[in-house]
């Protein structure tokens, strides 16, 4: 079964109708970037995958649960949807008064019910998977955008999440600061990971994904494998 399936989810913001009717299913393991014009929807569909954006209309399955979104989910359902899917957004959104380490240990304790001891090593490990070891103890605003990014990464993958959502995760770095970002998501790429990933990086999108989806106006027009939707500049 696929990790992801949307069936004919709809967003409107008003009278905008942002999103159109569509339905989507990702497998496991794969990675899609999702590509098309400013506007076109892209981060508004991937908002709503955890319910930042709510639906007028649609089911949505994540993992083991599925969600009718006709009606309000209830508290519960709506928190094991956000367990379901890591979310990393432009902005890192890191809890700027506490260290790097109990950023990504405390939700593990809130949410998921682990102990310091058993957060605290999940957290270890991240670090090392994010390449930022000697940082545990470091404050956010000590660290450039690029090691903020992998730290909101490591936080995010400490809720064990079925799959990995990225909204334009480098668009607010320097090119060569966003360079340490995209390896990172390669490497979660590489060891199976399932993400959808909202991009203007084409190069990523190329070399990473199994599949390239192209929206525009609320709709997605074109998807298939990058060599076939990527057409070189
Ligand atoms: P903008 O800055 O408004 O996004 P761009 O011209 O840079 O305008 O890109 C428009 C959209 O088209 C981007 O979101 C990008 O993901 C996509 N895109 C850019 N180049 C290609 C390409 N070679 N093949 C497919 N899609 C592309
Ligand atoms: P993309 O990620 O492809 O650039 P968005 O999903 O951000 O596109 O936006 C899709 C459309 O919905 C755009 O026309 C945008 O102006 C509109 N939109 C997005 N968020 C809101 C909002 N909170 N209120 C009203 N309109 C919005």
């Amino acid at each position: 079964p696929p990790v992801v399936s949307l069936k004919k989810i709809n967003i409107r913001y008003g009278n905008h109708h942002a999103v159109r009717d569509v339905s989507l299913d990702i497998a496991r393991g794969e990675v899609v970037a999702m590509v098309g014009p400013s506007g076109a929807g892209k981060s508004t569909l991937l908002r709503a995958i955890n319910m930042l954006e709510t639906p007028s209309s649609g089911t949505l399955h994540v993992g083991d649960f599925t969600f009718s979104l006709d009606h309000r989910l209830s508290q519960k359902e709506l928190l094991a949807l956000r367990r379901s899917t890591g979310m990393v957004f432009q902005q890192f959104n890191l809890f700027p008064h506490m260290t790097v380490e109990k950023n990504i240990s405390l939700p593990q304790m809130r949410v998921l019910g682990r102990s310091r001891a058993e957060a605290d090593k999940v957290t270890a490990r991240l670090l090392e998977r994010v390449h930022l070891a000697d940082k545990a103890k470091a404050y956010p605003a000590r660290l450039s955008g690029g090691q903020q990014q992998r730290i909101a990464i490591a936080r995010a993958l400490a809720l064990d999440p079925k799959v990995m959502l990225f909204d334009e995760p480098t668009s607010a770095l320097d090119p060569e600061l966003g360079l340490d970002v995209l390896e990172v998501m390669r490497e979660l790429a590489a060891d199976g990971m399932t993400m959808i990933v909202v991009t203007h990086e084409i190069a990523f999108a190329a070399e990473v994904a199994d599949r390239v989806i192209v929206m525009a106006d609320g709709e997605i027009i074109e998807q298939g494998p990058p060599d076939q939707v990527i057409r070189n500049p």
